[in-house]
């Protein structure tokens, strides 16, 4: 115990640096520095508590409560009055933006959970539960959006409240969004996704002077930009037969604008997941696209996405993750019981796409 936290105060007096996250073990509960990777099992007393039981006999109760994800210093200074109050002054974020509260014994855990609950937040989002949804950075931190994605998972969690705060999916159900078609949201049981549908338009004007022209013909994953001069001035040209308007020019080269707040729609993609267990990591397939972009509640896709999630409630086995289920059903019996209609979008051409689309690192020219 002495050994560690000597480590601990180490770690605090290091000298500042200007790049990586501070080393997370000084802010950690002192229980769980105590008993570093000397623990002996787990269990879920409840939606939304883990219990942890170390071989030293201690034991730590984690508290998890679901946020906006956006948080303002009001709600901050509302959620570390509770922690103060009624946790133990020890909080930590996961990687899908719910917070976590520890504390040392049962006793705290029923008030702490009124606590939050009275101030609007839930606790849940653990087991088979739907938990937070992952999501990238909308219109508040990125430059190149074409949607906002934290709106859609306020929106969203609000319909979906009650299956974060129960344990009543089949497994767990990981929810993700992203705001353009580069994807930084990543793989997810359900996936919404940004979806252009038009070619970029180019502003002639300003591609000179803000583009590196070789960078931007470099990126476009199906050679569709060629250089060109356009009323006398360097520019660029869009061949639009090839386009598959994919939005990569767009980050290089801000005057080929490409979100448009008609053409630019949302696609919901299903069955991806990176855990192993049970069965191999899967890649996400489309199956509903061209919904619209309809903030500031996006009912369209808050439809499409609860009738996926019960459908797979109701029809899959125990344990089965979405893509599981997908798998040991068929996609042909999916679109049945879901309703969604089946187009030749949905055809995958994952495996040609090697061959025909620039996956080279190597810049062409
Ligand atoms: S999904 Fe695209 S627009 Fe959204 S944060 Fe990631 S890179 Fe930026
Ligand atoms: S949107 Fe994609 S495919 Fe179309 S020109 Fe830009 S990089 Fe190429």
């Amino acid at each position: 115990m002495a050994q560690a936290q000597a480590a601990v105060e180490k770690k605090r007096m290091r000298t500042p640096i200007e790049s990586g996250c501070p080393d997370g073990m000084q802010y950690m509960h002192p229980l769980m520095i105590k008993n570093f990777g000397n623990w002996k099992y787990h269990d879920r007393p409840r939606p939304g508590v883990l219990h942890h039981v170390a071989y030293s006999g201690d034991e730590i109760w984690t508290v998890r409560v679901g946020t906006q994800r956006q948080l303002g210093p009001y709600e901050i200074n509302l959620l570390c009055d509770i922690i103060d109050q009624y946790g133990e002054g020890h909080v930590r974020f996961t990687i899908r933006s719910n917070m976590e509260v520890m504390v040392s014994k049962w006793e705290k855990v029923g008030p702490l959970i009124q606590a939050f609950n009275d101030a609007g937040y839930p606790v849940g989002g653990t087991g088979n539960s739907v938990t937070m949804i992952a999501h990238t950075q909308g219109w508040l931190h990125c430059d190149i959006p074409g949607t906002d994605a934290s709106g859609v998972v306020k929106s969203l969690m609000d319909e979906l409240y009650e299956e974060f705060i129960k344990e009543e999916m089949p497994n767990r159900v990981h929810i993700t969004t992203s705001c353009c078609q580069i994807n930084c949201g990543g793989q997810g049981d359900i996936a919404i996704n940004v979806q252009h549908t038009k070619p970029p338009k180019i502003n002639h004007d300003l591609v000179a002077n803000v583009c590196e022209r070789p960078s931007v013909v470099a990126r476009c994953p199906v050679a569709a930009i060629r250089p060109a001069i356009v009323n006398g001035k360097p520019s660029l040209e869009v061949d639009e037969k090839k386009c598959i308007c994919c939005g990569a020019c767009y980050p290089p080269c801000p005057p080929m604008q490409i979100n448009d707040p008609e053409h630019s729609k949302l696609a919901i993609w299903v069955g991806g997941k990176n855990s192993n267990a049970r069965s191999k990591p899967m890649f996400q397939k489309l199956v509903a696209a061209g919904l619209p972009n309809n903030p500031p509640r996006w009912p369209e896709v808050a439809a499409v996405v609860k009738k996926i999630l019960y459908t797979y409630k109701k029809d899959a086995r125990d344990w089965e993750r979405v893509g599981d289920w997908v798998e040991r059903i068929g996609w042909p019996r999916f679109f049945e019981l879901t309703g969604l209609p089946f187009t030749k979008f949905h055809i995958d051409n994952w495996r040609g796409a090697r061959n025909s689309l620039n996956a080279s690192a190597h810049i062409r020219f």
